[in-house]
Protein backbone atom coordinates (compact mmCIF):
# COMPACT_ATOMS: atom_id res chain seq x y z
CA UNK A 1 0.00 0.00 0.00
CA UNK A 2 2.65 2.46 1.48
CA UNK A 3 4.54 2.35 -1.72
CA UNK A 4 2.19 1.97 -4.85
CA UNK A 5 0.11 5.08 -5.60
CA UNK A 6 -3.57 4.70 -5.70
CA UNK A 7 -5.68 2.27 -8.20
CA UNK A 8 -6.28 4.96 -11.43
CA UNK A 9 -3.24 7.19 -10.88
CA UNK A 10 0.09 7.92 -12.59
CA UNK A 11 3.43 9.29 -11.07
CA UNK A 12 4.44 11.72 -13.86
CA UNK A 13 8.39 11.27 -13.59
CA UNK A 14 11.01 13.57 -14.67
CA UNK A 15 11.24 11.31 -18.04
CA UNK A 16 7.80 11.87 -18.69
CA UNK A 17 7.26 15.62 -17.37
CA UNK A 18 8.97 17.64 -19.86
CA UNK A 19 6.42 16.36 -22.52
CA UNK A 20 3.60 17.52 -20.43
CA UNK A 21 5.45 21.08 -20.46
CA UNK A 22 5.84 20.87 -24.31
CA UNK A 23 1.85 20.25 -25.13
CA UNK A 24 1.06 22.33 -22.22
CA UNK A 25 3.39 25.65 -23.73
CA UNK A 26 1.76 24.46 -27.32
CA UNK A 27 -1.74 24.64 -26.27
CA UNK A 28 -1.74 27.92 -24.12
CA UNK A 29 0.01 29.19 -27.44
CA UNK A 30 -2.57 28.17 -29.53
CA UNK A 31 -5.47 29.29 -27.55
CA UNK A 32 -3.73 32.74 -27.11
CA UNK A 33 -3.39 33.32 -30.91
CA UNK A 34 -7.21 32.79 -30.85
CA UNK A 35 -7.52 34.96 -28.33
CA UNK A 36 -8.57 32.57 -25.25
CA UNK A 37 -7.22 33.75 -22.03
CA UNK A 38 -6.39 31.10 -19.46
CA UNK A 39 -8.68 30.79 -16.51
CA UNK A 40 -7.91 28.18 -13.48
CA UNK A 41 -10.82 27.44 -10.87
CA UNK A 42 -9.97 25.49 -7.96
CA UNK A 43 -9.25 21.39 -7.98
CA UNK A 44 -12.94 21.18 -5.54
CA UNK A 45 -15.87 22.48 -5.85
CA UNK A 46 -19.85 22.38 -4.30
CA UNK A 47 -21.16 18.80 -5.60
CA UNK A 48 -24.39 20.43 -5.75
CA UNK A 49 -22.65 22.69 -9.29
CA UNK A 50 -21.62 19.27 -10.82
CA UNK A 51 -25.16 17.98 -10.07
CA UNK A 52 -26.51 20.53 -11.84
CA UNK A 53 -24.01 21.30 -14.66
CA UNK A 54 -23.40 18.06 -15.43
CA UNK A 55 -26.80 16.42 -15.01
CA UNK A 56 -28.17 13.92 -12.50
CA UNK A 57 -28.32 11.76 -15.13
CA UNK A 58 -25.06 11.21 -16.22
CA UNK A 59 -22.57 8.45 -15.65
CA UNK A 60 -20.56 11.13 -13.60
CA UNK A 61 -22.45 12.06 -11.47
CA UNK A 62 -24.24 9.18 -10.79
CA UNK A 63 -21.47 6.88 -10.10
CA UNK A 64 -17.93 8.64 -11.08
CA UNK A 65 -17.62 11.40 -8.21
CA UNK A 66 -14.66 11.90 -5.43
CA UNK A 67 -17.90 13.45 -3.18
CA UNK A 68 -16.74 13.94 0.13
CA UNK A 69 -18.08 15.91 2.98
CA UNK A 70 -15.48 18.21 4.71
CA UNK A 71 -15.02 18.86 8.13
CA UNK A 72 -17.61 21.93 8.17
CA UNK A 73 -20.36 19.80 6.60
CA UNK A 74 -20.14 20.77 3.30
CA UNK A 75 -20.23 18.87 0.44
CA UNK A 76 -17.14 19.01 -1.40
CA UNK A 77 -15.90 17.19 -4.84
CA UNK A 78 -13.07 16.97 -7.03
CA UNK A 79 -13.80 18.35 -10.28
CA UNK A 80 -15.10 15.38 -12.57
CA UNK A 81 -14.51 17.73 -15.80
CA UNK A 82 -13.66 21.36 -16.40
CA UNK A 83 -16.92 23.27 -17.86
CA UNK A 84 -19.17 23.86 -15.06
CA UNK A 85 -16.29 25.59 -12.79
CA UNK A 86 -15.39 27.78 -15.62
CA UNK A 87 -19.44 28.30 -15.93
CA UNK A 88 -19.37 29.25 -12.25
CA UNK A 89 -16.65 31.28 -12.07
CA UNK A 90 -18.38 33.05 -14.77
CA UNK A 91 -21.51 33.54 -13.20
CA UNK A 92 -19.64 34.07 -9.77
CA UNK A 93 -17.59 37.29 -10.73
CA UNK A 94 -20.06 38.65 -13.06
CA UNK A 95 -18.02 38.07 -16.61
CA UNK A 96 -21.61 38.29 -18.51
CA UNK A 97 -21.43 42.39 -17.86
CA UNK A 98 -17.37 42.31 -19.42
CA UNK A 99 -16.76 42.16 -23.19
CA UNK A 100 -18.62 39.25 -25.36
CA UNK A 101 -17.49 37.24 -26.24
CA UNK A 102 -15.66 35.97 -23.23
CA UNK A 103 -13.25 32.92 -24.44
CA UNK A 104 -11.74 31.05 -21.73
CA UNK A 105 -8.73 28.21 -21.67
CA UNK A 106 -8.04 25.67 -19.11
CA UNK A 107 -5.53 23.02 -17.96
CA UNK A 108 -6.67 20.71 -15.16
CA UNK A 109 -6.40 17.40 -13.05
CA UNK A 110 -9.97 15.66 -13.24
CA UNK A 111 -11.12 12.87 -10.92
CA UNK A 112 -13.62 10.20 -12.24
CA UNK A 113 -14.20 6.83 -10.26
CA UNK A 114 -13.84 4.43 -13.22
CA UNK A 115 -12.94 0.93 -14.70
CA UNK A 116 -8.71 2.05 -15.29
CA UNK A 117 -7.51 0.90 -18.52
CA UNK A 118 -5.11 2.16 -20.86
CA UNK A 119 -6.40 6.24 -21.81
CA UNK A 120 -8.45 5.42 -19.09
CA UNK A 121 -8.10 7.06 -15.13
CA UNK A 122 -9.41 8.11 -12.01
CA UNK A 123 -7.14 11.14 -11.93
CA UNK A 124 -6.18 12.58 -15.20
CA UNK A 125 -5.98 15.93 -17.01
CA UNK A 126 -7.92 17.82 -19.51
CA UNK A 127 -7.16 21.11 -21.53
CA UNK A 128 -10.45 22.98 -22.38
CA UNK A 129 -12.14 26.17 -23.83
CA UNK A 130 -15.21 27.18 -23.44
CA UNK A 131 -16.78 30.56 -25.41
CA UNK A 132 -19.75 32.76 -23.75
CA UNK A 133 -22.38 35.03 -25.24
CA UNK A 134 -22.82 34.05 -28.88
CA UNK A 135 -25.18 31.12 -30.21
CA UNK A 136 -22.93 31.78 -33.51
CA UNK A 137 -21.72 28.78 -35.41
CA UNK A 138 -18.66 30.76 -36.05
CA UNK A 139 -18.10 30.22 -32.44
CA UNK A 140 -18.50 26.59 -32.91
CA UNK A 141 -16.28 26.24 -35.79
CA UNK A 142 -13.67 28.73 -34.23
CA UNK A 143 -13.05 25.85 -31.09
CA UNK A 144 -13.14 23.29 -33.39
CA UNK A 145 -10.64 24.81 -35.84
CA UNK A 146 -8.47 25.05 -32.61
CA UNK A 147 -8.21 21.80 -31.35
CA UNK A 148 -7.77 21.37 -35.04
CA UNK A 149 -4.54 23.16 -35.46
CA UNK A 150 -3.45 22.02 -31.76
CA UNK A 151 -3.91 18.40 -32.65
CA UNK A 152 -1.60 19.12 -35.90
CA UNK A 153 1.05 21.31 -33.87
CA UNK A 154 1.17 17.99 -32.28
CA UNK A 155 1.78 15.91 -34.94
CA UNK A 156 -0.97 14.16 -34.68
CA UNK A 157 -2.57 12.89 -38.92
CA UNK A 158 -4.57 9.85 -37.69
CA UNK A 159 -7.57 11.49 -36.24
CA UNK A 160 -10.92 12.14 -37.44
CA UNK A 161 -13.55 15.25 -36.67
CA UNK A 162 -16.80 13.81 -36.18
CA UNK A 163 -20.00 16.17 -35.62
CA UNK A 164 -23.57 15.71 -34.85
CA UNK A 165 -26.64 18.06 -33.65
CA UNK A 166 -28.46 17.35 -30.50
CA UNK A 167 -30.58 19.60 -31.05
CA UNK A 168 -32.65 22.07 -28.12
CA UNK A 169 -34.97 21.14 -25.71
CA UNK A 170 -37.87 21.60 -27.68
CA UNK A 171 -36.95 19.31 -30.49
CA UNK A 172 -35.59 16.69 -28.26
CA UNK A 173 -38.87 16.02 -27.13
CA UNK A 174 -40.12 14.59 -30.21
CA UNK A 175 -37.09 12.47 -30.83
CA UNK A 176 -37.17 11.41 -26.83
CA UNK A 177 -40.96 10.22 -27.67
CA UNK A 178 -39.39 8.23 -31.26
CA UNK A 179 -36.25 6.82 -29.36
CA UNK A 180 -38.46 5.31 -26.09
CA UNK A 181 -40.69 4.17 -28.76
CA UNK A 182 -37.78 2.62 -30.63
CA UNK A 183 -36.18 0.91 -27.37
CA UNK A 184 -39.48 -0.13 -25.56
CA UNK A 185 -39.64 -4.09 -27.36
CA UNK A 186 -35.69 -4.03 -26.31
CA UNK A 187 -35.98 -2.49 -22.52
CA UNK A 188 -35.35 -6.05 -20.99
CA UNK A 189 -32.62 -6.47 -22.74
CA UNK A 190 -30.81 -3.46 -21.85
CA UNK A 191 -27.61 -2.79 -19.84
CA UNK A 192 -29.10 -2.16 -15.62
CA UNK A 193 -27.64 1.70 -16.58
CA UNK A 194 -29.62 2.35 -19.40
CA UNK A 195 -32.73 0.95 -18.06
CA UNK A 196 -32.52 3.40 -16.05
CA UNK A 197 -31.50 5.74 -18.62
CA UNK A 198 -34.81 4.66 -20.24
CA UNK A 199 -36.95 7.01 -18.47
CA UNK A 200 -34.67 9.72 -17.19
CA UNK A 201 -32.33 10.31 -20.51
CA UNK A 202 -32.82 8.27 -23.21
CA UNK A 203 -30.50 9.79 -25.50
CA UNK A 204 -27.63 8.75 -23.00
CA UNK A 205 -28.68 5.15 -23.92
CA UNK A 206 -26.73 5.95 -27.54
CA UNK A 207 -23.37 6.54 -26.03
CA UNK A 208 -23.70 3.07 -23.70
CA UNK A 209 -20.23 1.31 -24.26
CA UNK A 210 -21.66 -2.10 -23.29
CA UNK A 211 -21.47 -3.95 -26.96
CA UNK A 212 -25.08 -5.66 -26.36
CA UNK A 213 -26.74 -2.05 -25.83
CA UNK A 214 -24.69 -0.64 -29.05
CA UNK A 215 -26.66 -3.74 -31.26
CA UNK A 216 -29.71 -2.75 -29.41
CA UNK A 217 -29.66 0.92 -30.63
CA UNK A 218 -28.68 -0.03 -34.25
CA UNK A 219 -30.96 1.35 -36.42
CA UNK A 220 -32.67 4.13 -33.43
CA UNK A 221 -34.55 6.97 -34.46
CA UNK A 222 -31.60 9.75 -35.38
CA UNK A 223 -32.16 13.13 -33.21
CA UNK A 224 -30.59 14.40 -36.16
CA UNK A 225 -33.82 13.70 -38.35
CA UNK A 226 -35.71 15.59 -35.83
CA UNK A 227 -34.45 18.68 -35.59
CA UNK A 228 -36.19 22.19 -35.56
CA UNK A 229 -36.11 24.64 -38.16
CA UNK A 230 -33.73 26.68 -36.00
CA UNK A 231 -31.18 23.69 -34.95
CA UNK A 232 -31.07 22.42 -38.54
CA UNK A 233 -29.98 26.20 -40.16
CA UNK A 234 -27.34 25.75 -36.82
CA UNK A 235 -26.35 22.80 -38.46
CA UNK A 236 -25.94 23.46 -41.70
CA UNK A 237 -24.29 27.27 -40.78
CA UNK A 238 -21.58 25.02 -38.51
CA UNK A 239 -20.49 22.87 -41.86
CA UNK A 240 -20.76 25.53 -43.69
CA UNK A 241 -18.03 27.15 -41.55
CA UNK A 242 -15.91 24.32 -41.33
CA UNK A 243 -15.75 24.38 -44.69
CA UNK A 244 -14.82 27.79 -45.31
CA UNK A 245 -11.97 27.23 -42.78
CA UNK A 246 -10.95 23.91 -44.70
CA UNK A 247 -11.46 21.57 -42.05
CA UNK A 248 -12.78 18.29 -43.10
CA UNK A 249 -15.79 16.72 -40.56
CA UNK A 250 -18.29 13.64 -41.17
CA UNK A 251 -21.81 13.64 -39.68
CA UNK A 252 -21.75 10.79 -37.04
CA UNK A 253 -25.59 11.19 -35.98
CA UNK A 254 -24.56 8.93 -32.87
CA UNK A 255 -22.53 11.66 -31.26
CA UNK A 256 -24.66 12.81 -28.19
CA UNK A 257 -23.76 14.52 -25.06
CA UNK A 258 -26.85 13.95 -23.18
CA UNK A 259 -27.17 16.62 -20.79
CA UNK A 260 -30.21 18.64 -20.77
CA UNK A 261 -28.05 22.01 -21.04
CA UNK A 262 -25.87 20.77 -24.00
CA UNK A 263 -27.75 21.48 -27.47
CA UNK A 264 -27.22 21.78 -31.22
CA UNK A 265 -23.26 21.16 -31.69
CA UNK A 266 -21.68 18.09 -30.46
CA UNK A 267 -18.12 17.14 -31.86
CA UNK A 268 -15.60 14.81 -31.24
CA UNK A 269 -11.90 13.98 -32.49
CA UNK A 270 -11.60 10.09 -32.26
CA UNK A 271 -8.53 8.23 -33.25
CA UNK A 272 -8.53 4.48 -33.95
CA UNK A 273 -4.79 4.32 -33.00
CA UNK A 274 -5.09 4.22 -29.48
CA UNK A 275 -7.06 1.38 -28.64
CA UNK A 276 -10.77 1.80 -27.39
CA UNK A 277 -10.71 4.79 -25.53
CA UNK A 278 -10.35 7.14 -28.84
CA UNK A 279 -12.14 9.99 -28.44
CA UNK A 280 -9.24 12.70 -27.98
CA UNK A 281 -11.42 15.44 -27.63
CA UNK A 282 -14.99 15.78 -27.02
CA UNK A 283 -16.86 19.32 -26.75
CA UNK A 284 -20.26 20.75 -27.81
CA UNK A 285 -22.65 23.70 -27.24
CA UNK A 286 -24.75 24.30 -23.90
CA UNK A 287 -27.17 27.39 -24.56
CA UNK A 288 -28.92 26.49 -20.92
CA UNK A 289 -26.21 25.86 -18.61
CA UNK A 290 -25.08 29.57 -17.31
CA UNK A 291 -28.77 29.56 -16.64
CA UNK A 292 -29.08 26.53 -15.03
CA UNK A 293 -26.21 27.82 -12.36
CA UNK A 294 -28.00 30.91 -11.72
CA UNK A 295 -26.30 33.20 -14.41
CA UNK A 296 -28.12 35.30 -16.85
CA UNK A 297 -29.29 33.56 -20.23
CA UNK A 298 -26.13 32.73 -21.83
CA UNK A 299 -25.56 30.87 -24.55
CA UNK A 300 -21.60 28.81 -24.18
CA UNK A 301 -20.02 26.22 -26.14
CA UNK A 302 -16.40 24.67 -25.65
CA UNK A 303 -14.85 21.22 -25.33
CA UNK A 304 -12.79 19.44 -23.68
CA UNK A 305 -9.34 17.33 -24.27
CA UNK A 306 -7.84 14.66 -22.48
CA UNK A 307 -4.27 15.08 -22.18
CA UNK A 308 -3.10 11.32 -21.45
CA UNK A 309 -5.21 10.03 -24.79
CA UNK A 310 -3.38 13.30 -26.37
CA UNK A 311 0.09 11.63 -25.50
CA UNK A 312 -0.88 8.26 -26.31
CA UNK A 313 -2.05 9.25 -29.78
CA UNK A 314 1.32 11.30 -30.15
CA UNK A 315 3.57 8.38 -29.46
CA UNK A 316 1.08 5.94 -31.79
CA UNK A 317 1.91 8.88 -34.40
CA UNK A 318 5.34 9.13 -33.73
CA UNK A 319 5.05 12.59 -33.06
CA UNK A 320 8.49 14.43 -32.18
CA UNK A 321 8.69 15.52 -28.90
CA UNK A 322 11.99 17.14 -28.50
CA UNK A 323 13.97 15.98 -25.47
CA UNK A 324 15.65 18.98 -23.08
CA UNK A 325 18.71 19.33 -22.94
CA UNK A 326 21.04 18.50 -20.02
CA UNK A 327 23.51 20.21 -18.76
CA UNK A 328 25.52 23.24 -20.31
CA UNK A 329 28.01 23.31 -18.30
CA UNK A 330 29.60 20.56 -15.61
CA UNK A 331 32.57 21.87 -13.76
CA UNK A 332 34.87 18.99 -12.22
CA UNK A 333 37.05 20.08 -9.65
CA UNK A 334 40.09 19.17 -7.49
CA UNK A 335 40.48 20.36 -3.72
CA UNK A 336 39.37 22.73 -1.30
CA UNK A 337 40.63 26.12 -3.48
CA UNK A 338 39.25 24.68 -6.62
CA UNK A 339 36.13 23.86 -5.32
CA UNK A 340 35.29 27.20 -3.73
CA UNK A 341 36.03 29.13 -7.09
CA UNK A 342 34.37 26.54 -8.58
CA UNK A 343 31.13 27.40 -6.85
CA UNK A 344 31.24 30.92 -7.66
CA UNK A 345 31.73 30.19 -11.16
CA UNK A 346 28.38 27.80 -11.04
CA UNK A 347 26.68 30.54 -9.28
CA UNK A 348 27.48 33.06 -11.71
CA UNK A 349 26.66 30.81 -14.53
CA UNK A 350 23.30 29.87 -13.19
CA UNK A 351 22.16 33.64 -12.85
CA UNK A 352 23.21 34.02 -16.25
CA UNK A 353 20.77 31.22 -17.36
CA UNK A 354 22.75 28.59 -17.89
CA UNK A 355 22.47 24.91 -16.86
CA UNK A 356 25.04 24.06 -14.53
CA UNK A 357 26.12 21.01 -12.67
CA UNK A 358 29.13 20.38 -10.20
CA UNK A 359 30.28 17.51 -8.33
CA UNK A 360 28.19 16.92 -4.68
CA UNK A 361 28.75 13.59 -4.26
CA UNK A 362 33.40 13.79 -3.35
CA UNK A 363 33.54 11.85 -6.67
CA UNK A 364 37.16 12.04 -7.88
CA UNK A 365 37.88 13.39 -11.05
CA UNK A 366 37.68 10.49 -12.85
CA UNK A 367 34.35 9.58 -11.31
CA UNK A 368 33.59 13.41 -12.07
CA UNK A 369 33.94 12.91 -16.02
CA UNK A 370 31.80 10.08 -16.41
CA UNK A 371 28.89 11.94 -14.42
CA UNK A 372 29.43 14.55 -16.59
CA UNK A 373 28.98 11.86 -19.43
CA UNK A 374 25.81 10.33 -18.01
CA UNK A 375 24.04 13.62 -17.79
CA UNK A 376 24.82 14.81 -21.04
CA UNK A 377 27.05 17.74 -19.94
CA UNK A 378 27.88 19.71 -23.37
CA UNK A 379 30.89 21.00 -21.68
CA UNK A 380 33.40 20.57 -18.81
CA UNK A 381 35.15 22.99 -17.06
CA UNK A 382 38.25 21.76 -15.09
CA UNK A 383 39.79 23.52 -11.99
CA UNK A 384 42.92 22.38 -10.08
CA UNK A 385 45.62 23.54 -8.09
CA UNK A 386 47.42 24.27 -11.91
CA UNK A 387 44.36 25.62 -12.85
CA UNK A 388 44.06 28.31 -9.97
CA UNK A 389 48.18 29.03 -10.25
CA UNK A 390 47.93 29.64 -13.53
CA UNK A 391 44.72 32.08 -13.48
CA UNK A 392 42.91 29.97 -16.14
CA UNK A 393 40.88 27.33 -16.66
CA UNK A 394 40.56 24.14 -19.55
CA UNK A 395 37.04 23.83 -21.45
CA UNK A 396 36.43 20.36 -22.66
CA UNK A 397 33.85 20.23 -25.34
CA UNK A 398 32.18 16.51 -24.47
CA UNK A 399 31.22 15.90 -27.86
CA UNK A 400 34.60 16.62 -29.97
CA UNK A 401 36.89 16.28 -26.98
CA UNK A 402 38.52 19.66 -28.13
CA UNK A 403 40.05 21.27 -25.02
CA UNK A 404 40.59 25.09 -25.27
CA UNK A 405 42.36 26.97 -21.86
CA UNK A 406 41.12 30.30 -21.07
CA UNK A 407 42.03 33.25 -18.89
CA UNK A 408 39.68 33.04 -15.63
CA UNK A 409 38.55 36.75 -16.16
CA UNK A 410 37.08 35.78 -19.72
CA UNK A 411 35.88 32.58 -18.78
CA UNK A 412 32.14 33.47 -17.94
CA UNK A 413 31.79 35.07 -21.28
CA UNK A 414 33.94 32.32 -23.52
CA UNK A 415 30.67 29.53 -21.52
CA UNK A 416 27.95 32.14 -22.56
CA UNK A 417 29.38 31.68 -25.80
P1 LIG B 1 -15.48 8.65 -22.81
O1 LIG B 1 -16.65 8.49 -23.71
O2 LIG B 1 -14.20 8.13 -23.39
O3 LIG B 1 -15.73 8.17 -21.41
P2 LIG B 1 -16.28 11.25 -22.02
O4 LIG B 1 -17.36 11.60 -22.96
O5 LIG B 1 -16.63 10.77 -20.67
O6 LIG B 1 -15.26 10.23 -22.70
P3 LIG B 1 -15.55 14.00 -21.67
O7 LIG B 1 -16.29 14.18 -20.42
O8 LIG B 1 -16.09 14.58 -22.92
O9 LIG B 1 -15.27 12.45 -21.90
O10 LIG B 1 -14.04 14.48 -21.45
C1 LIG B 1 -13.26 15.03 -22.49
C2 LIG B 1 -12.03 14.20 -22.77
O11 LIG B 1 -11.37 13.83 -21.57
C3 LIG B 1 -12.31 12.85 -23.43
O12 LIG B 1 -12.48 13.01 -24.80
C4 LIG B 1 -11.06 12.09 -23.10
O13 LIG B 1 -9.99 12.44 -23.97
C5 LIG B 1 -10.73 12.56 -21.73
N1 LIG B 1 -11.19 11.63 -20.69
C6 LIG B 1 -12.44 11.45 -20.21
N2 LIG B 1 -12.47 10.55 -19.22
C7 LIG B 1 -11.18 10.13 -19.06
C8 LIG B 1 -10.54 9.22 -18.17
N3 LIG B 1 -11.20 8.56 -17.23
N4 LIG B 1 -9.20 9.05 -18.28
C9 LIG B 1 -8.48 9.72 -19.22
N5 LIG B 1 -9.03 10.61 -20.07
C10 LIG B 1 -10.36 10.82 -20.00
MG1 LIG C 1 -16.78 8.91 -19.77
Amino acid sequence: MLTKAPKGTKDMLPDEAYKWHYIEKAFADVCETYGFREMRTPVFEHTELFQRGVGDTTDIVQKEMYSFQDYGKRNITLKPEGTSPVVRAFVEHKLYAGPQPAKFYYNIPCFRYEKPQSGRLREFHQFGVETFGTDDMMADAEIISLASDFLTAMGITDIELRINSVGCPECRKKHREALKEFLKPKYDELCDTCRDRYDRNPMRILDCKSPVCQKLVQGAPLMLDYLCDDCRNAFEELKANLTAMGIAFTVDPNIVRGLDYYTKTAFEFVTDSIGAQGTVCGGGRYDHLVEEIGGPATPGVGFGLGKERLLLTMEACGADIPEPDGADVFIAFMGEEAKEAGLGLMRELRQKGLKVQMDIMGRNIKNQFKYANRINAKKTVVIGQDELENDSFAIKDMETSEQVTVPMARIVDELLG
